[in-house]
């Protein structure tokens, strides 16, 4: 069983654009994994030391509790079978509400959890950034999803993790 990179955060900052840069290669779409859930869609990462299987969770549908609920029901379904956690937020909005909620949830377990930043292209990222330390989840890591920028970066910082 490979690790499992779990990607959450509220709708629209980023995570399909990220699981998909992440999941570029061929080989990468995952039919069916032991233990694994289908209805979320997973992907292989190819990594230097190890390969790991990432999990975009946007594909949730809303289970009618509105956008809180159904923020929160994502990083809940998520986590239980995640390795590590990848918690976007979006550095254009800044730091909202959702974040907020989606953090305390992430503070009380036991899982290792990466504050991604996105979509810092064109921005001033460590302005931009500034408010997600409030957050206590430490340094986000800066990235631009679509760019593929920072994302080297990312992978790096779960070396130690996994
Ligand atoms: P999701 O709802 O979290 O899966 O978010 P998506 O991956 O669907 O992205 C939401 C929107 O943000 C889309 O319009 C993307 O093109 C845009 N987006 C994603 N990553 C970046 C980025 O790095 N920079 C910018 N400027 N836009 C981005
Ligand atoms: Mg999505």
């Amino acid at each position: 069983m490979l690790p499992v990179i779990a990607l959450v955060g509220r709708p629209n900052v980023g995570k399909s654009t990220l699981f998909n840069y992440l999941t570029r290669s061929r080989e990468a779409l995952v039919a069916d994994y032991p233990g694994l859930t289908r209805d979320r869609q997973y992907g292989r990462v190819k990594r230097g030391k190890r390969d790991c299987l990432v999990v975009d969770t946007g594909g949730i549908a809303d289970d009618g509790n509105g956008i809180e609920g159904f923020a929160r029901k994502q990083v809940e379904t998520a986590l239980q079978e995640a390795d590590v956690v990848f918690f976007m937020v979006d550095a254009r909005a800044g730091l909202s509400a959702s974040d907020q909620e989606i953090a305390d949830t992430l503070r009380k377990l036991d899982k290792p959890v990466v504050l991604v930043a996105n979509k810092i292209d064109g921005i001033n990222a460590d302005l931009a950034c500034a408010d997600f330390y409030d957050m206590a989840l430490g340094e986000p890591v800066q990235i631009a999803a679509s760019h593929g920028r920072g994302v080297k970066e990312l992978l790096a910082r779960i070396d130690a993790l996994l």
